[in-house]
């Protein structure tokens, strides 16, 4: 048995108001006057001055505004690194993704493509990166995905929607400041809370588990429940809770995997363009086969919130676009031996998924 060698992230600052210290905290990374700071911010924040004003630019630094309608693409990232190749004479000094998944994604993903040689859908895989990255810092502004600590940066291509899974990939510095995540809208709030639920679920639930990987599950998980279920915690609790459940989660599939939710979403997300969040909690919702309690502990969660999630996706597709998605889902093999074992094969057959699809 190999055992991992696992990287972290190196520093991380905790505490509302804590995104105050961005500018001490980069000041002694600046290589020059020439080597920019490029801080890609969620376009959400554009306007505002609470968040913005923060952000103190000094010689080149720049601040570039991200869409996050869709999900970061390989092509967009290479377009983000040509254009700073073309922009500025010398490599950045480091960047910085104020953001929720999608420009932290972005952000890890510019800071390897900067220096490794290249289209980014070339290291799509595990451990395909050779290069060091760029000095990167994360700095979440709503709480779930767990991106702020994993070793992955999550990118549609051409051909598939995987991660570029790396030791090289960790932010360096990670800044939480639950205060950050004060205006995320409800919806939004939920979907991207239960892909950290999800993330404990199917790390608990897996066939991976080990003590490592339970002891941040079991942490998250139970934030979670408080959280999402019971009605005692102010808002700035709430808030600071989701936020290390969402490190919690993050690190707990670190040493373990993901399952069967994440497997399916990946197929939603890559053929419909559904969002992780919401594809995850579509998916989770028919899974009572392989997650009886969780799941309906998720409708419970649901129902409290009056969440209502979009019905029949799936029914105006052809067999192709099903085949299509199927494929996709059974290509994440890891996920499916975390999930069901090694005889996974003989239980996710495409039939099952086929089925399983037409339901959502
Ligand atoms: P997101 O980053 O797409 O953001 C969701 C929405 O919330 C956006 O509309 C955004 O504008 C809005 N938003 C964010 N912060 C806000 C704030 N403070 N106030 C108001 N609105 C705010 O969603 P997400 O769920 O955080 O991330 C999903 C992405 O993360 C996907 O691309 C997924 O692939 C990726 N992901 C990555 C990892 C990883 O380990 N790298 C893990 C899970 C998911
Ligand atoms: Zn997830």
């Amino acid at each position: 048995m190999v055992y991992k060698n696992h990287p972290m992230v190196s520093r991380v600052v905790f505490g509302r108001g804590s995104f105050n210290q961005l500018e001490e905290i980069l000041t002694p990374k600046r290589n020059g006057r020439n080597a920019p700071f490029i801080f890609y911010v969620d376009d959400v924040f554009k306007g505002n001055h609470w968040l913005t004003s923060r952000i103190r630019l000094s010689y080149k630094d720049k601040i570039i505004y991200v869409p996050t309608t869709e999900e970061p693409k390989t092509s967009q990232i290479d377009d983000l690194v040509e254009d700073i190749i073309l922009e500025f004479s010398e490599l950045p000094s480091g960047i910085i993704g104020i953001g929720g998944g999608s420009v932290m994604d972005m952000a890890k993903a510019v800071s390897l493509m900067l220096t490794n040689k290249g289209e980014s859908k070339d290291y799509q895989g595990w451990d395909l990166i050779k290069n060091p990255a760029i000095y990167h810092v994360g700095i979440p502004t709503i709480s779930g995905t767990g991106a702020e600590v994993s070793r992955t940066t999550i990118l549609t291509g051409p051909e598939r929607k995987l991660g570029i899974n790396s030791d090289l990939t960790p932010f360096d510095q990670v800044i939480l400041d639950p205060e950050l995540t004060k205006d995320v809208p409800k919806n939004q709030w939920f979907y991207t809370g239960m892909d950290c639920f999800i993330h404990c679920v199917e790390s608990l639930k897996g066939t991976y588990l080990n003590a490592f990987s339970q002891s941040f599950g079991e942490k998250a998980y139970a934030l979670c429940k408080e959280i999402f279920l019971e009605d005692h915690l102010s808002k700035e609790d709430a808030q600071d809770k989701l936020m290390m459940a969402s490190w919690h989660g993050g690190m707990s599939i670190a040493y373990s995997q993901v399952g069967v939710a994440h497997a399916m979403s990946y197929g939603l997300g890559y053929l419909l363009g559904v969002k992780h969040g919401i594809g995850n909690c579509i998916v989770f919702d028919h899974l009572e086969e392989y997650y009886p309690e969780d799941v309906a502990l998720f409708k419970k969660m649901k129902a409290k919130h009056n969440i209502k999630l979009p019905k029949g996706i799936c029914k105006d597709l052809g067999d192709n676009e099903i085949n299509k998605m199927i494929d996709v889902a059974l290509s994440l093999e890891p996920l499916w031996e975390n999930a069901l074992g090694k005889h996974w094969k003989t239980i996710a057959t495409r039939e099952k998924l086929l089925a399983l699809y037409k339901k959502m």
